[in-house]
């Protein structure tokens, strides 16, 4: 059933968990996301992001991914993941997300208010949750040989503080130390931010960059406030392992055996993903 942000990470605050929110910019993660849901019994968040419109166009994925939500036998969030923009939020709330991530974190702090504000005026009026980023996580959700050289501004508590009291959004996305994409050195994530930060402000707390992190980190993240966790690039890259191990073994005719075999391979890293951030 289609669920709001609220409903899915209230149950994560209840539980002391974190919810998934998998990027789905194809149907075989869309099926892997909801079917590794359905199998835990778990509320999951599903998201498209603007990034990923060159791959997929919102208006074709979109209706899709709130299609399948709404026959989902668990409750399931569909979310716009980094809105640049706010023609292309309206966008995301025309199709029927149930949840808007902006992210005006490289812009001045005076503006990336300005316009978070505009995001939640038009989004609060017709019941749809709000997240938004202050401080900068660097990388890109699953773009090999990123040339994003650009440095990790970690969230500074009295800017969050302050941000969060203007803006009125509903979660915070916090650089605490994890990058979007591959990992190339091992991360240094900043507990003690994560838990002062939890404790100022009042919101959840989300952490982007959440595939690839050691278990023992991500479960203390979490032990510290962290109630979503964004979790892409080594899902997608499970497929990838996936449609190889078939190839290796037979060379299929028909490409939706290859297209099987990614969604269940997909499937398994997304349920031991929610597995691990369930806390179980
Ligand atoms: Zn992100």
């Amino acid at each position: 059933m289609l669920a709001t942000m609220k409903e899915v990470l209230d149950w994560a605050e209840r539980e002391g968990c974190a919810a998934a929110a998998f990027d789905t910019p194809n149907l075989e993660l869309l099926l892997a996301a909801i079917g590794a849901a359905e199998k835990r019994g778990e509320p999951v968040i599903i998201q498209h992001a603007q990034l990923h419109e060159k791959e997929t166009p919102i208006e074709l994925i979109g209706p899709i991914m709130v299609m399948r939500a709404e026959k989902a036998s668990v409750p399931v969030c569909v979310m716009l993941d980094h809105g640049e923009d706010l023609e292309y939020v309206k966008r995301a709330v025309g199709i029927g997300f149930t949840a808007i991530m902006y992210d005006g974190s490289t812009d001045p702090f005076a503006e990336n208010v300005r316009v978070t504000r505009q995001v939640v005026e038009l989004c609060h009026g017709r019941g749809i949750h709000v997240e938004a980023e202050i401080g900068f996580t660097t990388g890109h959700e699953g773009l090999e040989n990123s040339d994003d050289t650009r440095e990790n501004v970690y969230t500074d508590p009295d800017d969050a503080e302050r941000f969060v009291r203007e803006t009125g959004i509903d979660a915070l996305a916090a650089s605490v130390g994890t990058v979007h994409g591959f990992y190339k050195v091992e991360p240094k994530l900043d507990f003690d931010r994560i838990a002062e930060l939890k404790r100022r402000l009042g919101v959840p707390l989300v952490m982007h960059g959440g595939s690839g992190l050691s278990a023992e980190d991500t479960r203390r993240a979490i032990a510290c406030g962290i109630r979503k966790i964004n979790y892409f690039s080594y899902m997608s890259n499970a497929g990838v392992r996936g449609v190889e191990k078939v190839l290796a073994e037979e060379h299929p005719k028909c490409f939706h055996t290859l297209a099987h075999a990614a969604t269940e391979a997909m499937q398994a890293d997304a349920e031991a993903a929610m597995e691990l951030f369930s806390m179980k």
